[in-house]
């Protein structure tokens, strides 16, 4: 028997992380990225677009009941946005993590949400919440390339 501990093993991962219009049209872009750089995280595409209605409820289907739906997709097409596949070691805990909890009044000091944000429409970031939804979320964004 091997007396030493092993790490935990984690696994490299992509996932689907956005700058929503709020994050573009406030010139958060640069802050972002640099956050996700400076973490060790690497950047494999990366797109300024603006969202057609029909993407934007297959991205956030699962809202599709929430009353808040209507706002969400009238919101996230009202501009541009950056879509980012970013990698790494935990990426998408990690990701979840450097952005801050979903409410900007709950997100930590030093996360994404918690410095430039202070409310839940306009939280400048979306990141996926799992595997299963990484890879769902990056073929509806980059669908040539993952
Ligand atoms: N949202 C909202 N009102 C709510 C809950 C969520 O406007 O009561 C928005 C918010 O911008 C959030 C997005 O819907 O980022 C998706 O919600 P989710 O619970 O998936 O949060 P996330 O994964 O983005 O942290």
């Amino acid at each position: 028997r091997d007396p030493t501990p092993k790490e935990p093993e984690v696994a490299t991962e992509r996932t689907l992380i956005l700058v929503k219009p709020d994050g573009v049209q406030r010139g958060l872009v640069g802050e972002v990225i640099a956050r996700i750089e400076r973490k060790g995280f690497r950047l494999e595409a990366l797109e300024l677009r603006t969202l057609e209605r029909e993407k934007a409820e297959e991205h956030y289907a699962e809202h599709r009941e929430r009353p808040f739906f209507g706002e969400l997709v009238a919101f996230i097409t009202s501009g541009p946005l950056v879509a980012l596949c970013v990698s790494g070691e935990g990426a998408i805990a990690g990701m979840r993590t450097l952005m801050g909890a979903t409410n900007p009044l709950d997100a930590t000091p030093g996360s994404i949400r918690g410095d430039f944000a202070t409310e839940i429409g306009e939280n400048i970031v979306h990141g996926s919440d799992s595997p299963e939804s990484a890879e769902r979320e990056l073929g509806i964004f980059f669908p040539d390339r993952f």
